[in-house]
């Protein structure tokens, strides 16, 4: 498909929420816009993201928020400064969704899902002019330096004034986003951390005896903590292998590089958040005359199931007889944990293109013309809705890249409408 010479053509690959809203903005400065996807049909993960109540964005402060990226703070916090939770609120407003706040301070739709979101996108999208061409998978560019792309029809070349590449992270592969084009990338010369599971779950290497009883149950009104920090009050999940759910992807992060650094982690788990170190070892030592310890930490401490579980697995037999350690552990109960669960399993993935790569338009250095948003940016954050405000707010400032490089690229380049002279 050759670029036409009067208005600019600009190809988007990739259809989840980075590269349809760079789409948009595109579309809305006057530039002709081909949205590509390998799957049959785009925003896969936006949709799964919305079936356990998706957070669309966060509701606290520009401050803590932009903190929420880490190291990535000062790289983000311009671009999400110009597309921040309020913004994003309203957009989504825009499309006839209304949004609340939970308890949480969490910002759902109303439905809680995305489908209905993602409809009204789609309709407006295609409204605007954005032609959307599923089933077709990126292969990299030809030696013409057109972009190569795996189709049911074969392999099709396409020409276009700008690329902008919004291709995901590596986890939930089935759903569209499997990395392969880090190896594309990382072969012209960019730089790309190497991809790493985010906000995800961990292995302990239970017993058999304690996976068989546990594996599923839920670890309700805790805080964890990575090693000595802080604790966090949370909920999370005990699996057949290890443990996942929200208060650990909090502290994945740490988990996951502490584990690269040492070969494991400390997860520190207090199972009685509410109670003072010196009341549970008070009850504790309290005499339990021929009362198991089970009953007994039922009866004294409110302690059954899951949580005794966890006790007996981690201070076996002898642990379990010192009162001392019991309460200690109450507290602070150490669960070692080996491994992070494989990417594909995680909400999202950490690592991709390197900030250091790009410009300040989120062009990458070493690709004139070729654009990066959204979640293969080298950045991370909790869930929370911190996600998704990122690939919005860096496919937005991507697209008003791309507007600015074709403003002004070589007079023979044609020229969004944006950026044309007003007829006198
Ligand atoms: C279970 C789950 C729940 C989540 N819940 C939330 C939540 O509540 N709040 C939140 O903020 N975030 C949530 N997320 C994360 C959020 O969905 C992602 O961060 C976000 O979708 C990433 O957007 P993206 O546009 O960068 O990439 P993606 O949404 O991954 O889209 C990338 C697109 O690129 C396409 N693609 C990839 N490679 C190629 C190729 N070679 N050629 C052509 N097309 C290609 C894919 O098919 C895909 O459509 C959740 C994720 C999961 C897995």
């Amino acid at each position: 498909m050759p670029a036409s010479r009067s208005t600019p053509r600009v190809a988007v690959v990739g259809g989840g929420p980075a590269g349809l809203i760079a789409a948009e903005v595109l579309a809305a400065a006057g530039v002709a816009v081909d949205l590509y996807d390998a799957m049959p049909s785009v925003g896969r993960k936006f949709l799964l993201a919305g079936v356990g109540g998706m957070n669309i964005t966060h509701s606290e402060p520009n401050e803590p928020f932009f903190a929420r990226y880490g190291a990535r703070r000062e790289a983000l916090a311009p671009l999400l400064a110009d597309f921040d939770g309020p913004a994003l609120r309203d957009w989504v407003h825009g499309l006839g969704i209304e949004t609340f706040v939970g308890s949480s301070g969490r910002v759902f739709p109303t439905e809680m899902k995305a489908a209905p979101l993602l409809r009204a996108w789609l309709a407006r999208l295609r409204a605007s002019g954005v032609a959307i061409h599923v089933r077709h998978r990126w292969l990299g560019w030809d030696e013409a330096g057109a972009l190569r792309f795996a189709t049911p029809d074969g392999e099709k070349a396409v020409k276009a004034d700008a690329t902008l590449l919004a291709l995901g992270g590596a986890s939930w592969a089935k759903l569209g986003s499997d990395g392969a084009w880090v190896k594309t990338l990382a072969e012209r010369g960019v730089a790309v951390a190497p991809l790493a599971p985010a906000n995800c779950g961990f292995d302990v290497g239970w017993s058999e005896h304690f996976s068989t009883r546990f594996a599923g149950a839920p670890l309700k009104a805790v805080a964890a903590a990575c090693g000595d920090e802080p604790l966090k009050r949370g909920e999370c999940v005990v699996t057949a292998s290890g443990v996942e759910g929200s208060l650990v992807y909090a502290l994945s992060a740490r988990l996951r590089d502490a584990i690269a650094a040492h070969g494991r982690a400390t997860l520190t788990l207090d199972l009685a958040p509410e109670r003072s170190a010196e009341w549970v070892a008070a009850e504790v030592a309290h005499p339990r005359g021929s009362r198991s310890i089970a009953s007994h930490l039922q009866s004294r401490l409110g302690l059954k199931g899951v949580k005794v579980g966890l006790l007996w697995e981690v201070l076996g037999k002898d642990g379990m007889h010192d009162p001392a350690r019991v309460a200690a552990a109450i507290k602070a109960l150490p669960v070692t944990l080996v491994a992070p669960r494989p990417i594909d399993e995680a909400i999202s993935s950490a690592g991709g293109v390197a900030f250091e790569a790009l410009d300040a338009n989120l062009m990458v250095k070493a690709l004139p013309g070729v654009f990066c948003a959204g979640e293969m940016l080298d950045w991370e954050a909790p869930t929370g809705g911190y996600l998704l405000t990122a690939c919005f707010a860096t496919g937005r400032a991507a697209a008003r890249g791309v507007l600015a490089w074709l403003a002004e690229a070589p007079a023979a380049q044609p020229k969004p409408r944006s950026a044309r002279k007003k007829p006198a």
